[in-house]
């Protein structure tokens, strides 16, 4: 589903942020992005989200080479991928519902049919009680929960995470997790970037290491 041939980003001076990945990715897959900060994880990620692409080699998403995307086509595959980020990027004047249901209303999905889609998917993160509230009425759990709800709204096949759980509590980082084994059992395949190693151990799913921009480790669990 997901392939990087021989990719490279350099970003002129200095080491590359990527160098030389190569690595497959099955639909349905959980992989956990591993490595300290500076790593290279961010910069996979927002490859495969095509908000940047790669100096040299190829990123493959179900076989189109997203470097060849045109501007129209960036946006369509975008609404096919669902983004997690630490800081959660909820538009603060606007409710839990209308933050989940922002890019269904934009694409014109009916109102009532928006309605529907998000109550099911924040009722799947324990909030559907919560949906007329305002993000800074919730925890930073809760608003993690809401940002999740967000991306799965276009039922995407590829949920990518960038530290999650990096603003929130053990307790919570945990609940998060249990959450995106829940949306990966459904079918969606997760790539999840992450420097916290009991996070990964807690996840216990296929691990790509990484480190100086360099695949160092691939393994999976037996
Ligand atoms: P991680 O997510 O693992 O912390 P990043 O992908 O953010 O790592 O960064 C990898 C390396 O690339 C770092 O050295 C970082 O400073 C560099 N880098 C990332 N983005 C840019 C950018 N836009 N301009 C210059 N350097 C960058
Ligand atoms: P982290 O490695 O902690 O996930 P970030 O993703 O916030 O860090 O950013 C890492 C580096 O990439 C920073 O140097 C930042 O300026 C740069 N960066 C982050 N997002 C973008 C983006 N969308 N476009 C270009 N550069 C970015």
């Amino acid at each position: 589903m997901i392939t990087l041939a021989a990719v490279t980003r350099s970003y002129g001076q200095g080491a590359d942020a990527l160098r030389d990945v190569s690595l497959d990715i099955d639909k349905g897959e959980f992989v956990c992005l591993a490595g300290p900060s500076g790593a290279g994880k961010s910069t996979l990620l927002r490859l495969l989200l095509r908000e940047d692409v790669a100096t040299s080699g190829q990123v493959l998403v179900n076989g189109t080479d997203l470097a060849t995307l045109r501007r129209d086509e960036r946006q369509a595959y975008r609404r096919t991928v669902g983004f997690v980020f630490q800081d959660f990027k909820l538009l603060p004047a606007r409710t839990v519902f209308e933050n989940v249901a922002t890019v269904a209303r934009v694409m014109g999905m009916p109102r009532s049919q928006q309605w529907r889609r998000a109550s099911m998917l924040l009722q799947q993160v324990g909030l559907q009680h919560r949906m007329e509230a305002f993000p800074l009425q919730l925890s930073g759990g809760e608003q993690q929960r809401v940002a999740i709800a967000r991306a799965l709204m276009n039922a995407p096949s590829i949920l990518l995470a960038d530290e999650p759980t990096g603003n929130l509590d053990r307790a919570l980082s945990l609940e998060v997790m249990d959450i995106f084994r829940d949306i990966n059992a459904s079918g969606t395949t997760v790539v999840m970037a992450t420097h916290d190693q009991d996070l990964i151990a807690y996840v216990r799913r296929r691990v790509v290491q990484l480190q100086h921009g360099q695949l160092v480790g691939d393994r999976r669990p037996s």
